[in-house]
This record gives C-alpha cells, sequence and structure tokens, in this order.
C-alpha cells in the first residue's frame, strides 16, 4: 500500500493518452520532404540536433516542433528549399494541433475510481493553449482539482507546484510515462513516483540508469496503480 498520499498527479502525454505517435508519425513524413537531400536518419538527427538546441528558447510541444522542422529544412537544403516544403512542414503541424484524443486503457476508470478520494492533478509539459485543447477535448478535466502546465519538469518545478498546492512532498505521488521528468525530480523532492512506460519514448527523455528507491513503482498499466491505493 502507499500510504498518507493527499495529491496524485498525472502526466499527460502518453500517460492519459496517445502523444508520441504521432511526433514519430510527422517526423517519418518530414523526413520524406527531405530526402533528395538526405537519408532519412540523417535528417531525423538533425532535426533532434535543432529541437535540443533550442529547448531552452521554445520549451515543449508542437509549435516549438514546427519552428525546429522549419529551420532543419532551411540548413539541411542551405536555404534553397522550395517554399512546397516549408508549407508542408506548416501543414503537418497544424494536423497535430487538430488530432483527436485518444485515451490510454484504463485511463478514466482509474481517474474515476481515485475521483474524491485524492486531490487529481494534471502536471505537464507542452504548449499551454494545446494542453488546455487536449483536456478539453478529452473529456477528462471535470476529473482535476488543478492543471499545471509547467514549461519544464525539474525538481524545481515540482517544488513550486507542491508549493502551490500546499502539499508536502511525502504526500505527492506523480504517475507518468517519463522516468526523466516524471518519476526521478519527485523522488529527489522525497515524493512517490509511479512509471507506466509507453511502448515509445522520445529520445530526450531516455535515461540509461536504473532506479531503486522504496517510493519508486512500475506497473504495465495504469489500472495496477489501484490495488495499492485507498479506493
Ligand atoms: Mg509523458
Amino acid at each position: 500500500m502507499i500510504n498518507h498520499i493527499s495529491v496524485i498527479a498525472f502526466d499527460a502525454d502518453d500517460t492519459l493518452w496517445m502523444n508520441e505517435p504521432y511526433f514519430q508519425e510527422v517526423e517519418a513524413r518530414f523526413c520524406g520532404l527531405l530526402e533528395d537531400y538526405l537519408p532519412h536518419h540523417t535528417v531525423s538527427q538533425e532535426l533532434f540536433k535543432t529541437e535540443m538546441d533550442n529547448l531552452p528558447l521554445y520549451g515543449y510541444g508542437i509549435k516549438a516542433f514546427m519552428l525546429c522542422m522549419i529551420e532543419t529544412v532551411l540548413r539541411v537544403t542551405e536555404n534553397t528549399a522550395n517554399p512546397e516544403i516549408l508549407n508542408k512542414v506548416i501543414q503537418y503541424g497544424q494536423e497535430m494541433l487538430d488530432k483527436p484524443i485518444e485515451l490510454l486503457d484504463g485511463v478514466d476508470s482509474v481517474l474515476a475510481a481515485l475521483y474524491g478520494k485524492y486531490r487529481l492533478v494534471v502536471a505537464t509539459k507542452g504548449d499551454l493553449l494545446d494542453q488546455e485543447r487536449k483536456l478539453k477535448k478529452s473529456g477528462l478535466e471535470h476529473y482535476f482539482h488543478h492543471i499545471e502546465i509547467m514549461s519544464d519538469k525539474k525538481e524545481r518545478d515540482y517544488q513550486k507546484l507542491l508549493k502551490h498546492l500546499d502539499c508536502r512532498p511525502e504526500e505527492f505521488l506523480m504517475i507518468g510515462n517519463s522516468l526523466k521528468s516524471d518519476v526521478l525530480p519527485v523522488l529527489a523532492l522525497g515524493g512517490h513516483a509511479v512509471h507506466v512506460p509507453y511502448h515509445t519514448t522520445w529520445q530526450h527523455e531516455h535515461i540509461d540508469h536504473t532506479i531503486e528507491d522504496p517510493r519508486f513503482y512500475q506497473f504495465i498499466t495504469i489500472a495496477e496503480i489501484l490495488p495499492h491505493l485507498t479506493t
């Protein structure tokens, strides 16, 4: 049993709903646009490099991804790209911003089971407008006491969230698909963290060590959390 929890926070992308596959699908099409210039794998590396270089300036989300694709087109083609390629990039991004929300298995029933027993919170990175759109479309908004759209998910960002919620770290449980963003900073603060891996993870979220912590739990599906909590 995980005891003395008052706040349960959920990551959104690839925890509540599908996200990363949309990025991967667009990235594959993006690489196709530039295949006359470079092999797919190299374009993919160039795009990742652009994303990492711009992360401190742009943060996370689809709009940042669009700008990075445009910059990568210009660099790879040495500014000779047909404007049609840039039009396609903008179109791909706009399509992403209009995607339906596909909830992951068990999400709705887990939230329904926990609702009223804990303060439920969303803690997510990404574009403010886009995450608000997804929450609205998801039909899950009514379960949540608070929604925090964070520019990053480092220890100091969680500290701010805990302070805002007036919650001590040992009463805080975070559930998410990223060890780097959803688990490590929360454990470092003395909170509890549940990792529910998604079948695919963005390269930036990878870590290369295992976690040993009595407040760390790993489950295959989100529903496996329920027997460990008072419901
Ligand atoms: Mg996530």
